[in-house]
């Protein structure tokens, strides 16, 4: 027999899961017929047998969908989380901020937030000390890209607008950026109508470019330490030394673009510290806000500030409507806070060991992982036929793994057939080990073993 109040939590529940089942199909059926996602093949996505997931919660490193099941996840929402989701610092610098103000204009105005976190993110470098802020990655980029060209005509150069970029890199997708890009998926369409740009693989290949070929060079982009879209490649040691003393020596700036390596992802707070190397200009978007906001910053040194500096044509042309957000400034200072409070790089250094020492038993387990590729807490796990051979484009295995990976309680997403392990910094070993053995599961389950 059931009591009274067993019945009614009954009640309430079964009501609760008629609910989310009810809301579940009306998301979807709006999404599919309005929506419209990133690098994706809607016919696919749209298609009736196709039930994508409604991400309605986080908290830590779980997120949980409409139907009530949790996952971890495993690449950070798209390599932007640091601190876990609905962390209770974060939450609460949003609220403050909000009872005060969202949004006021930078163009005409300075706001306590923005200058604040001018100044903080200034007080990790010494020539970096002018930050220009703007709203992702792509606009980051952007930002140095104008900053580039404009410096070039101030200083009377203005036949200097070349770019050199690195093979397979991505620096974003709006114009400018995505014709840098190395990556033929994302950037072939659009490399016309974009930046002049030669592409390198390596240093090798970099120091051999004679004269003539530098002439109209500008500037040199890189991904530090490691290229993530380019299925997670780790650079050789010792580069970013080498392209700062070889641009110095061929008057070319270098762009760092640190939207996925800042904030803590190679195990120091900026990839650029483990060469103890600093670019002309540093890009910063993704981990910023700790994953809750859109909001970038391109950051420069006094050379190139100064020549923005005299009479009116001088001012740098570019700006955004939401330029330094003061919602998305607050939860970013408070992101930094969460570094110090939390000692967060400190306790990174275990897990990163942790994680490359069970992706390492992983690979023993399991054949059809060729190889694992590490940089701090970014990790990327190929997987190829047991001859070595890649699977065929066609068969999307690295996609249909994911897909398989969430019956296990995972979430992640490939590049080609590597899959991407980023997780939170804030996991815990313990989470850690749930992702990897969700990894295991998902192989066992994947290649019939
Ligand atoms: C994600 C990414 C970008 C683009 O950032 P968005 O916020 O997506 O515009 C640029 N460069 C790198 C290295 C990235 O990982």
């Amino acid at each position: 027999m059931i009591s009274r109040l067993d019945n009614y939590d009954w009640l309430v529940g079964r009501s609760a899961a008629i609910f989310c089942i009810v809301s579940t199909e009306k998301w979807i059926e709006a999404d599919k017929r309005h929506g419209w996602h990133p690098f994706t093949r809607q016919a696919e996505w749209c298609a009736a047998d196709h039930q994508p997931l409604v991400l309605v919660a986080g908290e830590g490193v779980w997120l949980e969908d409409s139907q009530g099941n949790r996952y971890i996840d495993g690449n950070s929402s798209i390599w932007t989380n640091v601190h876990g989701h609905a962390h209770p610092v974060l939450n609460a610098a949003l609220a403050e901020q909000a009872q005060k103000v969202c949004h006021t204009s930078y163009l005409g105005f300075a706001n306590p937030r923005a200058s604040e976190l001018a100044e903080r993110l200034a007080g990790y470098f010494t020539s970096l000390q002018r930050v220009f802020f703007s709203d992702d990655g792509s606009t980051a980029m952007e930002c140095a890209l104008k900053m580039e060209v404009q410096y070039r005509q101030l200083v009377g150069q203005g036949e200097k607008c070349e770019i050199i970029a690195f093979d397979s890199c991505y620096h974003g997708d709006t114009m400018g950026a995505a014709s840098l890009g190395g990556v033929d998926a994302f950037a072939s369409r659009f490399r016309s109508f974009g930046m002049p740009v030669r592409h390198v693989s390596s240093v090798e290949q970099l120091v051999e470019l004679d004269s003539s070929q530098l002439e109209n060079v500008a500037a040199l982009v890189i991904e530090p330490m490691v290229q993530g879209v380019n299925q997670i490649h780790v650079w050789p040691e010792g580069m970013l030394v080498k392209l700062r003393e070889w641009c110095d020596a061929h008057d070319v700036h270098l762009i760092f673009d640190e939207v996925m390596t800042g904030f803590g992802r190679t195990g120091k707070m900026f990839a650029c510290q483990h060469e103890a190397v600093e670019p002309d200009f540093l890009c910063l978007a993704k981990g910023l806000t700790g994953g809750y906001l859109p909001l970038a910053a391109t950051l420069t040194n006094e050379k190139i500030y100064s020549a923005f500096i005299g009479s009116a044509d001088r001012a740098f042309y570019y700006g955004h409507s939401y330029t330094a957000n003061q919602l998305g400034c607050a939860v970013a200072l408070a992101n930094l806070d969460l570094f110090e409070s939390e000692n967060t790089l400190a306790q990174l250094a275990g897990k990163i060991q942790l994680l490359s020492e069970l992706l390492g038993e992983l690979a023993e387990e399991f054949v059809e992982i060729y190889d694992i590729r590490q940089c701090g807490f970014v990790a990327g796990v190929e997987l190829r036929q047991l001859d070595g051979k890649k699977f065929p484009l066609d068969d999307r295995l690295g996609e249909h793994w994911c897909v398989k990976a969430r019956e296990f309680g995972l979430l992640t997403r490939p590049v080609l057939d590597t899959i991407v392990v980023m997780p939170p910094l804030s996991i815990t070993e313990d989470e850690l080990r749930q992702l990897v053995a969700a990894m295991a599961k998902t192989m066992k389950a994947y290649f019939n073993h």
